[in-house]
C-alpha cells in the first residue's frame, strides 16, 4: 500500500462530543441527497472482507434497533439510495467492530476499486490532466447533490485540491472520503507516494471541505 497521510483531529473532537449513536443515525436520517447502490455496495464488501461473512448480518441488526430496517443485500451498483444510508453503514461499522480512523480511511479508499463511474470515466483519459479535469463530472455521476470543484493541478509542483460544496452528514465522512479521494488520486497520478490532507472542513475552518493531494 501507498504511504498515506491524513490529519485526524477533527474526529478526535467528535468522540469527546459522546453523542449516542441512535440521535446521530436520526439526524443524519434527515439530510437529503443520493447516492449511488455501488458506493452502499462496496461498503458492505469491505465490511465483509475486514470482518467475515456473518458481519452484514450484525450491520442489518443493529440498523433495525436504530430505525431503519434495510436488507443489505439488495443495492443494485446505478440505483441511487439515500447518501445518509451509506454514512449511517459507515458509522454502525465503526461502532460495532471498534474501527479507528484508520479503517475508516482504508475503507474509503477501497471504494473506488469497484466502481463503474470511476472505471468508465477514468478509461476514458489518457493523461493525468484530463482525469483530473473530469474529476466534478465524476462526482456528478456518482451524488445528485453538493459539488466538486477540482483545481490548482500542477506537474511541477505536484498537486492540485479538490473542494467539496454542499456536504454535510457526518465528519467521520470526512475521514471516508480523505481515503476514497486519495484512492481517485492513485488511479489519476502515477506515482508511487500520493498524500492526502484536509486544509479545510465544514465542520471547522470553512464552509466546504477542501482536500490537497501531493504527490513525488
Ligand atoms: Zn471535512
Amino acid at each position: 500500500m501507498n504511504n498515506v497521510f491524513y490529519n485526524n483531529k477533527l474526529l478526535t473532537g467528535v468522540n469527546q462530543a459522546a453523542i449516542s449513536l441512535k440521535e446521530e443515525a436520526s439526524k443524519i436520517m434527515e439530510f437529503q441527497g443520493n447516492t449511488r447502490g455501488e458506493m452502499l455496495a462496496a461498503n458492505i464488501n469491505y465490511i465483509e472482507f475486514r470482518e467475515g461473512k456473518e458481519s452484514v448480518a450484525y450491520i442489518e441488526r443493529k440498523l433495525e434497533e436504530l430505525g431503519f430496517p434495510v436488507t443489505i443485500r439488495k443495492f443494485k451498483a446505478l440505483k441511487w439510495y439515500p447518501e445518509s444510508l451509506s454514512v449511517l453503514i459507515v458509522m454502525v461499522a465503526r461502532e460495532i467492530f471498534n474501527w479507528a480512523d484508520q479503517d475508516i480511511f482504508d475503507m474509503g479508499n477501497a471504494a473506488p476499486k469497484s466502481s463503474l463511474v470511476v472505471q468508465l470515466l477514468m478509461r476514458h483519459f489518457f493523461s493525468s490532466r484530463k482525469s483530473f479535469e473530469a474529476m466534478p463530472k465524476y462526482w456528478r455521476s456518482n451524488f445528485d447533490f453538493g459539488e466538486l470543484e477540482a483545481f490548482g493541478f500542477d506537474e511541477e509542483k505536484k498537486s492540485f485540491v479538490i473542494r467539496i460544496n454542499g456536504y454535510k452528514f457526518h465528519p467521520i465522512m470526512c475521514i471516508y472520503y480523505a481515503g476514497y479521494f486519495l484512492r481517485i488520486a492513485q488511479f489519476i497520478i502515477k506515482s508511487p507516494k500520493i498524500e492526502i490532507e484536509e486544509k479545510k472542513c465544514a465542520y471547522g475552518n470553512g464552509s466546504y471541505h477542501e482536500y490537497e493531494i501531493k504527490w513525488q
